[in-house]
């Protein structure tokens, strides 16, 4: 852990972390060894790592990225930091993140962009982008991430690291602060499919605390790691590699699936033909489930609390108009307004529809393939700065992931490579509901 920790203080430019504890890391750290000389042998034993600061963790402030956050030391902690400290995982610090997890490329911080490892001039992607840059530069082996439309596996794509959301369901919410709670779903991190299969093992299991958890029998996600690939089909969705798609990203994609066709996979070609509808369908659905959740921040029961008010909706106005970054503000106001009476069936009730219609598509799909493979971003990372004055530019970049949170699926990222300008690139890996063990083990083959 001192050396992790060591390595994370020299490489502080990447503003990968908004916490660092050092004497709560060595704390348990220490715990940790004293538990492994007295002959535990849990696998993560006194295995650093790191909790995007989304999850709250008791005692460790749990910003969510926001200066509305910004003096929240959490009371309680998360599922999923119960589960990791109870594994005996020693947490390091707490990753940077896009506002409330609303971002594709971590420039939505409150604490600043994060820098990404390969070309610092790049973003890392979001919002989980702190967590994807600390795997990615070796400052932890893995990390926890969120992805609510891709926030796991576009940072992982543009870091070059493996990152998977699991089945909605699989992890618990419990304690993860809420952006949309439909599509909101925890996942591991880290260089390899086997480390997130080990770490998704800690994470994963049904929690009551979370009325969305799936009772299903725990399961062990190393199980297909080294179960042979011959005869798998692998989907290829039509769509997914049409008008957008970079030829270096596509290039990329097409050498892996060859690999995957040596490893004894059969292709097939497959549609989802309401994919263009994902990004208006999520940009109506996530906005609408923020703007509900994100209500409880009105400086009275927790965080920011705006100094000089006159009386109770003046504090309002004024500590949600400083609190909040303007990502957050417009989707807020998108959300207020896609959910409004007379706008309700024309924005939001159409949203669910096609939600319905891209569940369905997968589900077609399946019928003639047990995976899909995919790009997971158009591109390669772009450039800091690139895309912040163009929000809809941004939300552009999502039409490959967005889909699958949509209708609850299992995906990851793999990398597969660089793209002309070096940075990397990853290929997305869908899953039909509870296929994570068949997706790490194809991924585990590869690499
Ligand atoms: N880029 C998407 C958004 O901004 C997804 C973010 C996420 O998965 N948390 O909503």
């Amino acid at each position: 852990a001192t050396q992790y920790l060591d390595r994370i203080a020299a490489h502080q430019h990447l503003n990968a972390f908004i916490t660092v504890d050092r004497e709560k890391s060595l704390a348990q750290a220490a715990a940790a060894d004293a538990a492994r000389a007295a002959g535990d042998t849990r696998p993560l034993l006194g295995v650093p790592f790191a909790h995007k600061d989304i999850f709250c963790a008791e005692g460790w402030k749990t910003s969510c990225g926001s200066k509305m956050l910004d003096n929240f030391i959490a009371p309680y902690s998360s599922n999923v930091v119960e589960r990791c400290d109870a594994a005996g995982l020693v947490t390091l610090g707490r990753t940077n993140m896009d506002e409330f997890a609303m971002g594709s490329s971590n420039e939505n911080s409150f604490y600043g962009a994060v820098k990404n490892p390969w070309d610092l001039t790049a973003v890392p992607g979001g919002s989980s982008g702190g967590s994807a840059a600390a795997v990615a530069a070796r400052l932890v082996p893995m990390a926890t991430g969120t992805d609510t439309g891709g926030s796991i596996r576009q940072p992982a794509a543009f870091c070059g690291i493996t990152g998977i959301k699991p089945t909605y369901g699989t992890v618990s919410r419990f304690g993860m602060i809420a952006y949309a709670s439909s599509l909101d779903q925890g996942g591991a991190m880290a260089q390899t499919a086997e480390d997130c299969a080990i770490l998704l093992n800690v994470m994963a299991g049904f929690d009551e605390r979370d009325s969305t958890s799936l009772q299903q029998a725990s399961e062990d996600y190393t199980r297909d790691l080294n179960q042979s690939l011959a005869g798998l089909k692998i989907g290829l969705p039509r769509e997914y590699f049409a008008d957008g798609l970079a030829d270096d990203v596509r290039a990329a994609i097409d050498a892996a699936v060859a690999e995957f066709k040596k490893l004894g996979a059969i292709i097939v070609d497959v549609s989802l033909p309401n994919t263009k509808m994902a990004i208006p369908a999520y940009y109506v659905i996530a906005p609408a489930e923020a703007s509900t959740n994100l209500s409880r921040f009105d400086g009275v029961r927790y965080g920011h609390r705006a100094a000089d008010y006159n009386g109770l909706n003046d504090m309002y106005e004024k500590t949600r108009a400083e609190g909040f970054g303007d990502e957050v503000k417009r989707r807020i106001l998108t959300g207020a307004y896609v959910l409004s009476h007379g706008y309700y069936d024309a924005y939001y009730l159409q949203a669910q529809k096609i939600r319905r219609m891209i569940a369905n598509d997968f589900q077609a799909a399946f019928k003639e393939c047990d995976v899909l493979f995919s790009p997971v971003s158009p591109s390669t990372a772009w450039n800091l700065g690139e895309k912040t004055a163009d929000p809809v530019a941004m939300y552009l970049e999502d039409i490959y992931t967005l889909g699958v949170n949509l209708a609850g699926l299992p995906a990851m990222s793999v990398p597969v490579g660089f793209g002309s300008n070096g940075r990397p690139v990853g290929m997305q890996i869908i899953g039909n509901y509870a296929g994570e063990s068949r997706m790490l083990g194809m991924a585990h083959q590869y690499q």
